[in-house]
């Protein structure tokens, strides 16, 4: 903490002009070098089972630390890269990478059962994005049940005619889907059940207020009953608390992820955390 205060002050120093929060256009000129100058990294948050606390894959989470601003969080800088264009080459950038790294795991025989990616909606629009997908896969000779895509909710749902196309090519490929952040945008059920659809990810705001909050219960009861009727898995995100889990698991919620598992590892940490001396059994 200390140290990494220690480091921001020295950047200030360094970079008068750069005090405070960097506006757009400063991220627009340093994000287009990002990817040339292996600024951008993956890290991995794992996810696991409520009944036995066993790993059943991770979420690969993009980090920027940039050279002239520091770390920059996601959330700021992905739709800056979307609006620049720039999100088609990250993307591509990060599904090359998480096959790599998938393979690179199964080398070492440290093998991930399956990796989660953020994808943006833009990259669905993506003409070659299903060609690109069939491409690592061959490449890096992995099971396509073994990626799964992460879309948010209300971005699939506005864009709904226009990617059913990819969403049935990326099916018949065989890789997997989950709806992010559900919960916080406006499924048409009747439209959720034409997806080819595996996973709901019950959004973080819905967790935090567990177990108390009878909203929050009434929200996360009412996504795993949907989750049954629809035969798909449901996950919930940011479980902080043994609390939140036990309730979550009592209700019927099968997988999670959070802080109170692990936060977001560099590649070392997580393969030394969650890789390595487990039961290959479990796997
Ligand atoms: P998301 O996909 O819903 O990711 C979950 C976010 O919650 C991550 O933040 C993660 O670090 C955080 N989180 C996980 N567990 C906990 C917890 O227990 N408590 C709390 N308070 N937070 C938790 P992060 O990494 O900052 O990412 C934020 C968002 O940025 C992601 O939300 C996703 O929408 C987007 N994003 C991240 N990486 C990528 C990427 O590679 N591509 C795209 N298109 N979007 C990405
Ligand atoms: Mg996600
Ligand atoms: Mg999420
Ligand atoms: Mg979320």
């Amino acid at each position: 903490q200390a140290k990494a205060r220690g480091r921001q002050r020295v950047q200030h120093f360094e970079h008068p002009r750069m005090q405070g929060a960097p506006d757009r256009l400063q991220l627009e000129a340093s994000l287009s070098q990002a990817l040339a100058q292996n600024e951008l990294q993956l890290h991995y948050q794992p996810q696991i089972q409520l009944c036995d606390g066993r790993l059943i894959g991770a979420e690969a989470l993009l980090r920027w630390h940039s050279t002239e601003l520091g770390p920059i969080a996601p959330q700021r800088f992905i739709s800056v890269a979307e609006d620049m264009g720039l999100i088609h080459e990250i993307g591509a950038w990060l599904l090359r990478q998480t096959a790599q790294q998938l393979a690179a795991w199964d080398q070492a025989g440290q093998r991930l059962p399956r990796l989660a990616v953020n994808l943006s909606i833009l990259q669905l629009e993506d003409q070659d994005l299903v060609d690109r997908i069939t491409g690592l896969l061959e490449q890096y000779r992995l099971a396509p049940e073994r990626i799964e895509l992460e879309l948010t909710e209300s971005l699939l749902m506005q864009q709904a005619g226009q990617s059913t196309a990819t969403l049935d090519a990326l099916r018949r490929l065989g890789v997997r889907l989950a709806i992010d952040d559900f919960g916080t945008g406006y499924s048409s059920l009747a439209y959720l059940h034409r997806l080819p659809l595996h996973q709901l990810k019950i959004d973080r705001s819905f967790v935090d207020p567990l177990p108390g909050d009878p909203h929050a219960q009434a929200i996360a009861q009412a996504v795993i009953a949907l989750g049954d009727s629809l035969s798909l898995e449901v996950l919930a995100e940011g479980v902080e608390t043994a609390e939140q889990a036990a309730w979550l698991r009592d209700a019927g919620c099968t997988l999670a992820q959070g802080y109170r598992y692990s936060r977001p590892l560099a590649p070392d940490a997580f393969a030394a955390q969650w890789l390595q001396h487990r039961d290959a059994d479990a796997f």
